[in-house]
């Protein structure tokens, strides 16, 4: 006899849904959770991606939180990038290097971090170029200048690093093993075919990192920043006939990573782009 003849009804428990997040501060808009959440339901998997705002003085408490309620993965955005580490089990020797995490997973009770931004630099790159022999610049001494210089060195790029504070740039350079730093006032003199913005100038505003006058006509020319989309180093660059890739895409393809991290799954890069967009 099945249930509905008995004339009552079963309920089977079903799991919870498995959680993931992005802590970060502070917690302005951030379209990690649509990503996510587009691709989980695209996969159909039983899972919620949630954005935490975690300050520094709480981060310690975050993880723990992280451990107890068994979340799946977190990313880690701006301020906790090199801070984290320290919470850690263990972290990925790439991420070592690079000296930033952005991603925890959590693998048989243990908490290990990786970076993604350094394959999603490589891959959005390499929607417009090969990487080997170019002469590559990268504006910005910070933790996505590190995932930046770290993949264009390893894809056998020639590597200039420009900052605002010229130590920090002579310091990623020496530890990075790229060929020279300077200030983002020296790029007029700098050849180049490949150009990355990783400062946070442009975000939110209208403001580029360099003089339009610096760009270069059939360069590829990065911008780290996503919001706006195009920013106005992009357009810049459109103008002076170089070929321009949106932040969006490092962020796609760097999400698609930590999914597969999670879940061994290929990720809906389709999907994720477009949840993007809508976001
Ligand atoms: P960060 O560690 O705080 O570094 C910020 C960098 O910007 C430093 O080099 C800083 O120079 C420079 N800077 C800040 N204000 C400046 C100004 N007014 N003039 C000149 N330089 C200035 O931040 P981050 O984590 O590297 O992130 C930087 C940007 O990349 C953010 O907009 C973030 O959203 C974006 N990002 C995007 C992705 C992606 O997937 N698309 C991934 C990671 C980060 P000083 O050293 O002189 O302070």
């Amino acid at each position: 006899m099945s249930r509905a003849e008995q004339g009552r009804l079963t309920v089977v428990p079903r799991p919870p849904p498995d959680q993931c997040g992005i802590i970060l501060h502070p917690a302005g808009h951030t379209r990690s959770p649509a990503m996510h959440n587009a691709a989980f339901a695209a996969l159909g998997l039983q899972a919620e991606y949630r954005a935490f705002d975690v300050p520094p003085e709480g981060l310690a408490d975050a993880i723990q939180s992280m451990r107890e309620r068994e979340i799946r993965q977190l990313a880690v955005s701006i301020p906790h990038k090199q801070t984290v580490m320290a919470h850690l089990d263990e972290v990925e020797p790439t991420a070592e290097q690079i000296g930033a995490v952005n991603t925890i997973t959590l693998r048989e009770n243990r908490l290990v971090g990786s970076n993604t931004d350094w394959l999603g630099a490589i891959q959005a790159l390499e929607r417009e170029t090969t990487l080997p022999g170019q002469q590559a610049v990268v504006l910005g001494a910070g933790g996505a200048a590190r995932a930046v210089v770290y993949a264009l060195c390893e894809r056998g790029a020639e590597v200039l690093v420009l900052n605002r504070t010229v130590e920090r740039a002579r310091d990623l350079c020496q530890e990075l093993g790229a060929k020279g730093f300077g200030s983002p006032d020296d790029l007029e003199e700098i050849p180049h075919s490949v150009l990355v913005n990783t400062t946070s100038v442009g975000l939110s505003s209208d403001e580029s990192p360099v003089r339009a006058t610096s760009l270069r006509a059939h360069s590829v020319v990065m911008d780290a920043v996503y919001e706006p989309a195009v920013t106005r180093l992009l357009r810049d660059a459109t103008e002076r006939g170089a070929t321009p890739i949106g932040g969006k895409w490092m962020l796609v393809y760097q999400a698609a990573h930590q999914l597969k991290l999670w879940t061994g799954l290929d990720a809906p890069l389709d999907v994720m782009a477009s949840a993007f967009d809508e976001d």
